[in-house]
């Protein structure tokens, strides 16, 4: 179907345009200047106050993750539904290689539970744990198969966590491609030293997850990272990061020119440390690692993302439920399931910042879409309202206001880390690939519309 949209405002990462913008079959087809003569067109959507925005990009999502025996609440269904109706309009999900298995049979897994199911777009990285010589060889085998990005943990011994030496190992293969390691950067090594003595001391609340991974543990874990994607010249992007002390060393990279990139995720810039010492087990709901940490390290994440040493908003989307699911660490707090929902509110937070002058119209949409599809190799596919892009279009109406909270969020998890949670903004209309998903407070999207995107290589390369 044929769809004009008209009278609004086009924003994207360089700029706002007065615009109306043409959508064909999938794609856009032009964006013509307000005045200028528009062709006739099957249905006219009135844009008129709202912002026409490039839809949003989450590179970093966990739907039915796997966790000791159970997963992640969301799927690709109800996962990918949620993040449309938030403006969300591509996924990037991290496929998990469990130990003693091969990254192309783990590809294939994530395929069979995605291929069908998703309400938008999907892309995939390769979670690398088990770096041996067949392992090593698979990572151009993936890249091949459209997966380009190799995500690697310095965190969580015995689990995901790898040495210094596999980390360079495969740092070295993914250089020899131009694929990109994502890192999380925090010392799991030490942290487990702490844990341990914190149980032994009968501290088993929810706020002793953030008080035994303290922000040094991530900063030091950074600069190593980072250090040795120097070594490997490959490069590097940081996954959520939420320290300053990660910061201070992600910038310092920057400025000597290394390929070395970072996000971070709306629950660092809006949430702290004191919501994990929330009472009555609530710090529970909390939980993800990095943990929150105090609210002094919120301003530099802002400025941060002002200054592009952050370069992408991402969710780390991985949510459980309190009921049965973080209920499991009640009177331990190291068998809390790690991870939060946030897949649907990610570009209304952003737009928060907008509100309170901490981002420009611009770079709300070049953080939340236009670098994601760079970074990931999606662009200009993706991230970007032109003419031959897909029309993944969001329309937003800036004035709207909304409460966030479970009762109304589509996520399939029973809390919001944002229970009543005022906010200014709201997306009214979401287009996948020309297709209405969401309009006007109803989805009209479809499982199975949502397809594999197989993606190039990160386009920042220096
Ligand atoms: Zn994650």
């Amino acid at each position: 179907m044929s769809i004009l949209i008209t009278g609004g405002t086009v924003v994207t990462a360089s700029g706002t345009l007065d615009a109306d913008v043409v959508v064909g079959s999938e794609k856009i087809v032009a964006v013509l200047p307000r005045g200028a003569t528009v062709p006739e067109t099957e249905r006219v959507i009135d844009a008129t106050g709202k912002y026409v925005l490039p839809g949003g990009i989450d590179v970093h999502t966990h739907m039915e993750m796997p966790f000791g025996g159970t997963s992640s609440v969301d799927t690709f269904e109800t996962g990918t539904r949620a993040a449309a109706w938030g403006g969300t309009t591509t996924i990037v999900d991290f496929a998990v290689q469990a130990k003693g298995t091969s990254l192309l049979a783990t590809l294939d897994k994530w395929h069979a539970k995605a291929d069908g199911n998703c309400a938008i777009d999907y892309g995939f990285h390769m979670i690398v744990s088990d770096v041996n010589d067949t392992t090593l060889k698979e990572m151009d085998a993936c890249i091949s198969a459209g997966v380009n990005s190799f995500k690697m943990f310095m965190a969580y011994p015995g689990v995901f966590y790898a040495t210094d030496g596999e980390i360079l190992l495969a740092m070295q293969q993914a250089a020899r491609s131009g694929a990109t390691v994502m890192m999380h950067a925090e010392n799991g090594i030490a942290i487990d030293q702490l844990v341990a003595q914190a149980l032994a001391a009968g501290h088993t609340d929810p706020v002793y997850h953030g008080l035994t991974r303290p922000p040094e543990l991530e900063g030091e874990a950074t600069s190593r990272a980072i250090t040795l994607a120097a070594v490997a010249a490959c490069p590097l992007y940081i996954v959520h990061l939420s320290a300053r002390q990660a910061l201070a060393a992600v910038a310092e990279a920057r400025d000597t020119g290394q390929n070395v990139f970072a996000e971070t995720c709306p629950q660092y810039l809006y949430l702290s440390l004191d919501d994990l010492a929330r009472p009555d087990f609530e710090g529970a709901k909390f939980v993800a690692s990095p943990p929150l940490r105090p609210k002094d390290h919120q301003d530099s994440l802002w400025r941060g993302l002002r200054t592009n040493d952050l370069s992408v908003v991402s969710t780390d989307h991985c949510p459980f439920c309190f009921k049965d699911g973080k209920e499991l660490g009640r009177g331990d707090f190291s068998k809390i399931p790690n991870g939060m929902p946030g897949v649907e509110h990610r570009m209304d937070l952003l737009h928060q910042g907008v509100v309170a002058g901490q981002l420009s119209l611009p770079r709300w949409v070049e953080v939340a879409s236009t670098t994601p599809a760079r970074m990931f190799g999606l662009y200009p596919r993706k991230g970007v309202i032109a003419a031959g892009s897909d029309a993944d279009i969001v329309i937003y109406d800036p004035q709207a206001r909304q409460t966030l909270s479970a009762a109304t969020h589509h996520m399939n998890v029973d809390y919001s880390a944002y229970e009543g949670l005022e906010i200014t903004g709201r997306v009214v209309t979401t287009l996948s690939r020309g297709r209405v998903v969401i309009d006007d407070g109803q989805y009209l999207g479809s499982t199975g519309h949502g397809t594999f995107l197989a993606r190039g290589l990160n386009q920042y390369l220096l």
